[in-house]
């Protein structure tokens, strides 16, 4: 039999048995016999990497001491300008106005997190790890006033996720010596 009257004849067969159809249908039944890559959220959660993005928080130091020195790095490096920042002493007792190693602290912290874009640089900025960004997705709220965290929220956030983002910034720490000794091995 010749090429042409194979061809044809593979035609006809496709035709009389609807091959194409069949074949169609089974690839979209196929993911029903697979292992399911949806999760049930929020009872099923999904892990994050370590250097997810998600909801700021302020850390404070193991004596409760907050970590911010209002240096404003992250205020300035913000490119959404979501962050305004007061540090100095306005209304705060000679006691209240300095930390006992003689660093400023803020007296306003704000993030409009309707304004963020989440693009981390205020974490890489700040000098003594105190914003950070943990993996916590779950803070839709219902208006925009909801959404404008003070230092109060902040501060909060970083008591409550403290153990969790402590882990995090190590395991960036180990990333980034990882790939610095990589980098030197390559040179
Ligand atoms: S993550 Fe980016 S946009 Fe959001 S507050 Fe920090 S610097 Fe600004
Ligand atoms: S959070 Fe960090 S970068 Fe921002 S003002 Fe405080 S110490 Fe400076």
């Amino acid at each position: 039999m010749s090429l042409k009257k194979t061809n044809s004849f593979f035609k006809v067969v496709k035709y009389f048995f609807l091959t194409d159809i069949i074949l169609g249908l089974w690839t979209t039944l196929k993911p029903m016999f697979k292992r399911k890559k949806t999760m049930k959220w929020p009872n099923q959660k999904v892990k994050m990497s370590s250097r997810f993005r998600g909801e700021h928080a302020l850390r404070r130091y193991e004596d409760g001491e907050e970590r911010c020195i209002s240096c404003k790095l992250c205020e300035a490096i913000c490119p959404a300008q979501a962050i305004t920042i007061e540090g100095g002493m306005k209304n705060l007792t000679q006691a209240e106005m300095f930390r006992p190693d003689s660093n400023r602290k803020t007296i306003r912290y704000d993030i409009d997190m309707t304004k963020c874009i989440y693009c981390g640089l205020c974490q890489e900025a700040c000098p003594v790890d105190a914003i950070v960004e943990g993996s916590n997705i779950e803070y839709s709220k219902e208006n925009h006033e909801e959404l404008l965290y003070n230092k109060e929220k902040l501060l909060d956030n970083g008591d409550r996720w403290e153990p969790e983002l402590w882990y995090r910034i190590q395991n960036n720490i180990m990333d980034r010596t990882k790939r610095k000794n990589l980098e030197n091995i390559e040179n």
